[in-house]
């Protein structure tokens, strides 16, 4: 699968369409879910052009990874949900079709600021 410069996330990565920012840095971009499914829902993605998860392991370099990773807690920490600050949060990534994937930008959902429930209903 090649891909697509135009799905919606690149194109909030490239300043084209607005969303409600939390944190960037050079590695991670992130803002809040357009429909949120929970108190709180943000997202978080790489700044790299990668489909999903899969791809980005496969594709990745080191520091990409180790950026993304970190920049899952950073954003935990900006919403007062990681486990140093608050009470937690789940992070989540579908994965193609079998995984519900809407978007083909690789992103992470950090749902929190309440109890969420049952990981799969
Ligand atoms: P997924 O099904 O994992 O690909 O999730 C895609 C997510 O992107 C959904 O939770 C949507 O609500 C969210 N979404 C779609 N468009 C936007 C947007 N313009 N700004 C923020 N979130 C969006």
């Amino acid at each position: 699968m090649i891909y697509d410069e135009n799905n919606i996330f690149a194109k909030i990565l490239r300043g084209e369409i607005p969303c409600n920012k939390i944190y960037e840095d050079d590695f991670v971009f992130s803002f809040h879910d357009i429909n949120p499914q929970k108190k709180i829902h943000a997202l978080v993605i790489p700044k790299g052009k990668y489909i999903d998860l899969d791809e980005f392991s496969l594709n990745a370099s080191p520091d990409e990874m180790v950026g993304l990773i970190k920049g899952i807690n950073k954003v935990a920490k900006k919403l007062g949900i990681s486990t140093e600050i608050g009470k937690g949060y789940r992070a989540l990534t579908n994965i193609s079709d079998h995984g519900g994937q809407e978007v083909p930008h690789l992103h992470f959902h950090l749902f929190g600021g309440e109890n969420v429930g049952r990981m799969v209903e």
